[in-house]
């Protein structure tokens, strides 16, 4: 009695062994294949700019060499900064930051700059200007050719967290361009930090910072921390202002949500 069951069992088993191996044809590794195949949501038809750098459909124009009709006063009221007649907009000596009326979290970001032709000034006094994501993440605007300084403040330095990945300034005089991807920070709801910021720029197409982990609001003296903040937040581009030497200039700003 118990060898016949034996048998049986493992008779059994054989048949379902040979069953369960599929027919490797054509049509059922299609099948195989479509398991893994994700057709929705279709990704949004976006048109892209014929010329590299310039915004592509979807994106939001922050400057277009017309006005500043997207941007107002850090201190209130109007931004103040010059706008000249090709279009270029360059900062004011001591009227203030220029501040988004709109906030922003995630995004892209696309923004080109030029500092001054004539050099006045050194180190952290040769073209400083800014650009803070969300109002307090500052990654370096400076002339950083031939322009010794500290390397976590030079051009591309996410200021005094992160050193760039390579120097990849310009001439002084020469446009330059930051093509930035930034994660924003998240908090609890008791305001402690969730996840932190992360960015990733391209300096004149070089990439100088990789996912780089954000670790708070950049402070010029002492350790940076996160304090919580709203889920969107205005764009800040600096007016260093305290010496002569930065009337750094900017053009074609745009960004895209993420
Ligand atoms: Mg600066």
């Amino acid at each position: 009695m118990k060898k016949q069951w034996i048998t049986t069992a493992l008779g059994a088993t054989m048949v379902l062994a040979v069953q369960a191996q599929p027919k490797l044809n054509m049509d059922s590794l299609v099948k195989m294949a479509a398991k893994t195949e994700v057709w929705e949501p279709v990704p949004a038809k976006v048109t892209p700019s014929k010329t590299v750098g310039e915004a592509p459909s979807d994106a939001i124009v922050l400057y277009n060499g017309k006005d500043l009709s997207q941007w107002q006063n850090k201190k209130g009221g109007s931004p103040t900064w010059k706008i000249e007649k090709d279009g270029t907009l360059t900062v004011v000596k001591g009227t203030g930051d220029i501040v988004t009326k709109q906030g922003f979290g995630s995004c892209q970001l696309h923004i080109e700059w030029r500092s001054p032709a004539a050099i006045a000034g050194a180190s952290q006094s040769r073209g400083n200007s800014g650009i803070f994501l969300m109002g307090r993440y500052e990654l370096q605007v400076l002339d950083s050719y031939d322009n010794p300084t500290y390397v976590n403040g030079q051009a591309g330095s996410i200021y005094k967290q992160h050193i760039p990945l390579v120097n990849a300034s310009r001439k002084p005089g020469e446009w330059q361009a930051y093509d930035i991807v930034f994660t924003a920070p998240t908090f609890f709801a008791d305001g402690q930090l969730q996840t932190p910021a992360r960015i990733t720029v391209f300096h004149n197409g070089v990439l100088i910072q990789n996912n780089a982990e954000i670790k708070g609001n950049t402070e010029w003296i002492g350790p940076s921390s996160y304090k919580s903040h709203n889920s969107k937040e205005p764009l800040v581009i600096q007016d260093h202002g305290m010496d002569g030497g930065n009337p750094v200039s900017f053009r074609n700003i745009w960004i895209r949500e993420l």
